[in-house]
Parts: structure tokens; C-alpha cells; sequence
């Protein structure tokens, strides 16, 4: 909840202010007056019970209180401004805001609020006590329709990734390193391929649902100590969970070694981006990345060293949710140690590389922020290749002398100046994930309640609001 709070906050601050009432117990949407007073009278019928509804021609809201066994009903004033209120009473922004008001304060009513009458359609009322953690808004819950006022988009915590697929008990029971065979449909489709062999499309059958995966099949002729990497991969993949992460699902062992891992179907962000220049907005890069900074927060206060993020490793599961993918070469720090030490260097990706891990082979968090610059850089360019044509050792010599790859067009000063300090030289002196998640948020937050009105005159507003 930490995590979608975080990331989706301006999202969510927009849907709470306009749309916080349809979750509530007491809103019964439109129904009628009678159907209302019936659905007062029926039970106990203590002073201050009520219940909120639509007005049925006029696109208002009313309120039906209970006094002294009599139904009160009062119309709910929305002004030009978009502020709520009952006649010459205190305004507010949301309608649950003012109802909250009301169960203090009568403010011109009989009595004050006291006890909902709870709506039978409404998903809440049957387990009051578990808040609607996920569809707030425009999805349907069990059988209750909301209007559809909300702005269209769905948010990570919407997606079947966001939660991984054991988060259910039941399911989590079943969950072992290896997965079966027969529980593994593979398609023909190929997602992508390297020297390990390729990735596939597929199909996961768990008890209760059937989960879209992606496989990554080691060609069988590979020698051991491919396999021994694969398997050092899913090592390290077993003990991760984040919503910014893609999860392994298992590993199967049949007519070859596979590692299945959830599916990220709109595939590597830099693709993603060089396709769609034109529909996707910097803000939107913004929100990307910064839940890619959220994932590598996730890493670094847990001790994993990535060692491979690049724009090429960032999947995306749709427009506005993406996940840190590929632990090929990343490595669990020992509890004492803040950097992994490689004893040799290998096929390294030079241009992802700070200093240190060049010079000295030494990884830590502070090298992953290096290359989260570096991937910031390619994202902010839409798919650009960084240090266009130079070859590794002259990315060295640019690097030692001080020069660093210049702002992509259109990208924000605040965003370059973070991109700046992620390749600061000396790592003691590079931000952590923290900080850079920190920043990132606060400009992404900054300008994501900027919406124009144009886009969603509504939305903006609800945006502006304190809530
Ligand atoms: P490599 O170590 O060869 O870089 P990756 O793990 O990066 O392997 O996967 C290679 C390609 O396979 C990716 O670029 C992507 O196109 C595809 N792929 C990998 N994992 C997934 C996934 N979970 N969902 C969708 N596509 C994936
Ligand atoms: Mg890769």
C-alpha cells in the first residue's frame, strides 16, 4: 500500500477528492426517494442513520437522515466553484468530506450524523473493516457500479502484476523454487532473445487462476556454466517482491532449464519509447522513472546490487506502470559488505558504469545510481543510445575528463541537474536511492497536479485540492 500510495499519489489525490463517496457504506447511488425512505425504514431505525444518493434528474446529491422515526430529506448544494454544502453551511470539496462534517457538526440538520445506512450493493458493506485496497473508481466492485466519472487510466495497482501471485494465502501455500511442466504452456511467440537462448510467451495454471508469463529458456546445448548463471539469476530473483519488479513465478526444469517469470508485455523501455515519441509526454517519463528509482530503492535497502540498469533491462507492463527486469549479474551484498568486488572483469556494459567499477571492479548502490543516470538519460531521450557512437575506453577518457552527455531535448532542468549528480565522480558523493527517489517524486509530483484543463478541467481541479 506504501508503494502504490507513493508512486500514485497524484492519481489517487484526484480519484479520492471526486470519487471518495462511491466506496462509502452510505452512498446508494441513484435511487429514488421512496426507495431511499424504504431503505432508511428498514432494521432499527436509530436517530441520525442516513444515507447519500443521486438525485435523480438534476445530477445532485441528496441526504436522507432518520429523526425520531421520521426521514429527513435535504439537497446537497454544489456551487460553480465545485464546492459542497448543506443551505448556508460550511463548504468542502468532496461530498465525503462534508458527511464527515456532518457526523460533528448538524450544521442546519435535525441531528447530526451518526449511523450509515449501508448500502446492499456496496462491496465495502460486506467487510467494513478491509478498506477497498485496490479498483478505486472506475473499476467495477462485486456487482456495484460506480458512475463513471473518473478518468480512465489504469493504474498499477489495477494491473494483475502489481501483487505478486502468491500474495493470495492459498496460493502461497502451493509456491516452490520448482514449478511443474504440465502447469506450463509455452508458446511459439518469441519476446526477446540473447546468447542463453530465447524468451518466450506462455501461460502459467496455479490452482485457482492462470497467469500470463514470460519464459526464459536456456538453448539446451548450453554448457554448465550457463545454467549456473541462470540459476544464480533465479536465486536472486526468489527473494525479491515489488510492485516495480519483475517477480520470478519459478523455475522449471524439463526439456530445458526455464526461468518463468511474470509477464511485462509491452516489452524494453527504450523500444517502448523510440516508437512513441510522439504520445508519450515527459511527464509521463517522469513517472516511469521514478517508479524505476522506486524499484531500485527496494534493492538498496535490501542489499542487492544490480549491476545491469539500463533502459534495455526496464520492462514495461503498459503506458504508465514499468518494472526493473534482468538479474543476470546481480549480486545479495553480505551483511557487512556495501559493494560487491568482482574478481574479474567481464562483457560489462562500459557506458552503465561509474568509475569505481571500472577502475577498482567494486559495485555498490551508489554504482546502480550511476547507471539509473544513465538510464534516466536514455529515457528522457526517448530511447536514445547514450555516448552516441564512442566506443567503451573512450567513454573512460570523456568521463575522467570531467564531461558528461548533454541535457536530451526537452527535458527538464530538474531532472538533468538529478541526472547530473547521479554521475558525480566519487561515489561517497552521489545521492542514494533515497534521495534520488525523493527527488524524482517531488518533481513528478509537482507537475503532475499541473494537468492542463484542457486535458480534464475536473480532474485538475480535484488536484488542486486540499485533502
Ligand atoms: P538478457 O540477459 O539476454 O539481456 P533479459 O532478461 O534482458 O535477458 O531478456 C531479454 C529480452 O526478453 C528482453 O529484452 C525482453 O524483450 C524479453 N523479456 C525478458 N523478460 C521478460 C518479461 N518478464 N516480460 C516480457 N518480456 C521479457
Ligand atoms: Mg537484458
Amino acid at each position: 500500500m506504501e508503494q502504490a500510495i507513493i508512486s500514485q499519489a497524484p492519481q489517487l489525490e484526484k480519484l479520492i477528492a471526486t470519487t471518495a463517496h462511491e466506496k462509502m457504506p452510505w452512498y446508494h447511488s441513484k435511487i429514488a426517494r421512496q426507495e431511499g425512505e424504504r431503505r432508511l425504514y428498514s432494521g432499527a431505525q436509530p436517530d441520525g442513520k442516513f444515507l447519500v444518493r443521486d438525485r435523480e434528474e438534476s445530477g445532485t446529491f441528496a441526504l436522507s437522515v432518520m429523526y425520531g422515526k421520521t426521514t429527513y430529506h435535504y439537497q446537497i448544494l454544489h456551487d460553480k466553484s465545485g464546492k459542497y454544502s448543506m443551505p448556508e453551511g460550511t463548504k468542502f470539496d468532496t461530498v465525503w468530506q462534508l458527511v464527515e462534517y456532518l457526523k460533528m457538526k448538524p450544521d442546519g440538520l435535525v441531528t447530526i450524523l451518526r449511523e450509515p445506512c449501508v448500502n446492499p450493493n456496496c462491496a465495502m458493506a460486506a467487510t467494513p473493516t478491509v478498506p477497498p485496497v485496490r479498483r478505486i473508481g472506475f473499476l467495477q466492485t462485486n456487482g456495484y457500479t460506480p458512475p463513471p466519472k473518473a478518468p480512465d487510466r489504469t493504474l498499477p495497482m489495477d494491473t494483475s502484476v502489481y501483487e505478486s501471485p502468491y500474495s493470495d494465502p492459498e496460493a502461497l501455500k502451493e509456491k516452490k523454487l520448482f514449478i511443474k511442466r504440465e502447469q506450463l504452456m509455452i508458446d511459439e511467440v518469441e519476446l526477446g532473445s540473447g546468447n542463453f537462448g530465447s524468451v518466450k510467451k506462455g501461460v502459467y495454471k496455479m490452482r485457482k487462476k492462470q497467469i500470463d508469463v514470460a519464459i526464459k529458456v536456456l538453448k539446451s546445448e548450453n554448457e554448465k556454466s550457463v545454467k549456473d548463471e541462470m540459476m544464480k539469476e533465479a536465486e536472486i530473483m526468489h527473494q525479491l517482491d515489488n510492485p516495480y519488479i519483475v517477480r520470478m513465478i519459478g523455475i522449471c526444469q524439463a526439456e530445458s532449464l526455464m526461468l518463468v517469470m511474470e509477464m511485462a508485455a509491452s516489452g524494453p523501455l527504450n523500444k517502448f519509447l523510440s516508437s512513441r515519441k510522439d504520445q508519450i509526454s515527459v511527464e509521463n517519463v517522469t513517472e516511469l522513472m521514478h517508479q524505476v528509482s522506486l524499484g531500485m530503492l527496494y534493492l538498496e535497502e535490501n542489499n542487492f546490487v544490480h549491476r545491469d540498469l539500463a533502459a534495455r533491462n526496464v520492462l514495461v507492463v503498459n503506458q504508465h506502470y514499468a518494472k526493473i527486469s534482468d538479474f543476470g549479474l546481480s549480486k545479495a551484498l553480505g551483511a557487512d559488505d556495501n559493494y560487491y568486488k568482482a574478481r574479474t572483469a567481464g562483457k560489462w556494459p562500459l557506458k552503465w558504469y561509474a568509475p569505481e567499477c571500472i577502475n577498482f571492479h567494486k559495485f555498490s548502490s551508489k554504482s546502480d545510481v550511476w547507471s539509473y543516470g544513465i538510464t534516466m538519460w536514455e529515457a528522457f531521450s526517448y530511447g536514445g543510445k547514450p555516448y552516441k557512437k564512442m566506443k567503451g575506453p573512450e567513454v573512460i577518457n570523456f568521463i575522467v575528463a570531467e564531461k558528461r552527455m548533454d541535457c536530451p531535448t526537452g527535458c527538464p532542468d530538474v531532472i538533468y541537474t538529478l541526472m547530473m549528480d547521479c554521475w558525480i565522480y566519487k561515489h561517497v558523493e552521489r545521492p542514494d536511492f533515497a534521495k534520488v527517489e525523493e527527488r524524482i517524486r517531488t518533481y513528478y509530483y509537482s507537475v503532475s497536479k499541473k494537468t492542463p484543463p484542457e486535458e480534464n478541467a475536473e480532474e485538475a481541479a480535484a488536484a488542486a485540492l486540499p485533502i
